[in-house]
């Protein structure tokens, strides 16, 4: 059982839901925003679980929100803490429409559908990045678990086009889409109160991990960081992001995320040495064994240490090779 966050009314007259996650990031923020027509926007509901739809209904009925006055669902991105709940919110207030990019919807069919077989590529594929083969069936396991904490899916899905415009909570919101963390995320600007609805594409405190996954984006790390890159000139006076709280210093975070990438970059190639080395003996270079305990940070501390050896193969300081299915990175 969580530690209750509970819910913050913020100054700009938004609700900000501290919806609990059984993860050590403790909660996903969804944002609740009032409409002129006196319903609400909810953005990213949350990871589906017993605990997270008790919490749904207790924070509801304490605000004083029926239902009923739901109109919209906005998700930011196909993660299961954002999206998770969508399916459910959708019926539980009687048919509210889901909106969501194309590329993030396709990407939350292809890891939780009904036939998904995402659970064992993404396992095989880090198998052959040297995942060692005592935590095989945890890792297939952990995978496979997300399936019922995305359920059910939404019917009614409306697709939203980045670049576009969208209106929510009495404001038009441009839609910037960023990759990296992940395919199709979209945050939601508006220029005239400057605020910004950022979902992971930039958090306060922690850094977004980055999003590698077999057959998909083939280097995640250059998306991230030419998607933030891109949103430092934004004129931002508070960012409201999918984890942690508001923050205003938008910019500054950015340079902070890129010099960030930079550090680890570097940290990566000289823990390297001069011999061949498998992502996951980076990974455990970088981090230790304690993740071996923990699936689910381990798969997003492996997954981020591929992105940036494939960054660093990019770049021309180190190069792949694969034999019978095996991967090693060597530093040139
Ligand atoms: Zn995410
Ligand atoms: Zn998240």
């Amino acid at each position: 059982m969580n530690e209750r966050m509970g819910y913050t009314k913020l100054p700009n007259g938004w609700i900000q839901a501290k919806v609990p996650l059984p993860f050590a990031l403790k909660w996903v923020n969804s944002y609740l925003l009032p409409e002129e027509d006196g319903g609400w926007t909810v953005v990213d509901p949350g990871l589906r679980t017993e605990d997270t739809v008790s919490y749904w209904e207790e924070t509801l009925s304490q605000c004083g929100i029926a239902w009923s006055q739901i109109r919209q669902i906005v998700l930011t991105h196909h993660h299961p803490d954002h999206y998770g709940l969508a399916g459910w919110f959708q019926e539980r207030s009687g048919g509210a429409p889901v909106y969501i990019s194309q590329v993030a919807r396709d990407a939350a069919h292809r890891l939780w559908g009904e036939r998904e077989s995402f659970s064992d590529e993404l396992t095989n594929a880090l198998l052959s990045h040297g995942l060692i083969p005592e935590l095989e069936a945890d890792m297939r396991e952990h995978l496979v678990s997300f399936r019922f904490k995305v359920a059910p899916h939404p019917t009614d899905v409306r697709i939203l086009e980045p670049e576009g415009e969208f209106r929510m909570g009495g404001a038009s919101w441009r839609m910037i889409r960023g990759d990296g963390h992940g395919p199709g995320h979209l945050s939601f600007y508006d220029p005239i109160t400057r605020r910004i609805l950022c979902g992971d594409q930039v958090l306060p405190d922690i850094s977004p991990n980055i999003g590698w996954m077999p057959n998909a984006d083939p280097n995640p790390l250059a998306s991230f960081l030419s998607s933030i890159a891109a949103m430092r000139s934004l004129e931002v006076d508070m960012a409201y992001p999918g984890h942690r709280e508001p923050f205003a210093a938008f910019s500054e975070r950015v340079e902070q995320l890129l010099d960030h990438h930079e550090r680890r970059l570097s940290r990566m190639a000289e823990l390297m040495g001069d011999s061949s080395v498998t992502a996951f003996e980076v990974c455990e270079m970088l981090f230790g064994t304690r993740l071996r305990g923990n699936a689910h940070n381990l798969r997003f501390a492996l997954a981020e240490t591929i992105a940036h050896l494939i960054m660093l193969e990019h770049r021309g300081i180190a190069r792949r090779t694969e034999e019978a299915g095996n991967i090693r990175y060597v530093r040139l």
